[in-house]
């Protein structure tokens, strides 16, 4: 039974894909959409299509970025050779927010998870290993402390090892399976400090 009109009920429809966004929900942001002022909607919808059509990853770290390289890979400030491995630009910007990590950074877009089928090749692990020929002093695996997140972190270490990089992860502390969004940045600043060489 369709109680809506066919085009609520396609973007109730749309809009329940989302992650986290239950039909219930999706409902709700349907009609406060179907209130909002045109110039309003039209924003949001631009800034969906503008987003999708001009963010891509920068061609160094894998970060989301609107330009070739990202702002951090490009700027003289921060020191190239120092890389710190996190699993998504989400844990990239809890990082900044300390403001205190000089480095630059290297994305991955997942972890390993053998039980979800995700093996090295389907996260940016060989970007990573090539950027390694490059001057690289030292690799900070800062992967979450679940349990894909640590059997990255394995995975990373073992492959970095032979090549003599100083390879460390940060300290535990961080919650485990804890998203490294979530966590407030005292504590990304002690994991980072106290991080232990592998
Ligand atoms: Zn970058």
């Amino acid at each position: 039974m369709n109680y809506y009109s066919s085009q609520i009920s396609k973007l109730i429809e749309e809009l329940s894909r989302l992650p986290g966004i239950g039909a219930k929900t999706a409902g709700r942001l349907a009609f406060h959409i179907i209130n909002m002022p045109q110039d309003q909607v039209n924003n949001l919808s631009q800034a969906i299509t503008a987003a999708k059509q001009n963010v891509r990853y920068c061609s160094n770290c894998y970060t989301l970025t609107d330009s070739e390289l990202c702002p951090i890979c490009s700027s003289e400030k921060r020191n190239q050779h120092i890389i710190m491995v996190v699993e998504n630009p989400r844990d990239l910007a809890a990082y900044e927010k300390t403001g205190k990590f000089e480095g630059v950074y290297h994305v991955l877009h997942g972890a390993i998870s053998p039980m979800l089928g995700i093996g090295p090749d389907d996260i940016k692990l060989k970007e990573l290993i090539q950027r390694l020929q490059g001057d690289v002093e030292e690799v900070i695996i800062a992967t979450n402390s679940s349990l894909e997140g640590e059997t990255t972190a394995m995975y990373i270490s073992k492959l970095i090892k032979p090549t003599g990089i100083k390879v460390s992860r940060i300290a535990s502390g961080v919650p485990v399976g804890g998203d490294l969004e979530y966590i407030d940045e005292v504590t990304l600043l002690r994991a980072l400090e106290g991080r232990v060489e592998l």
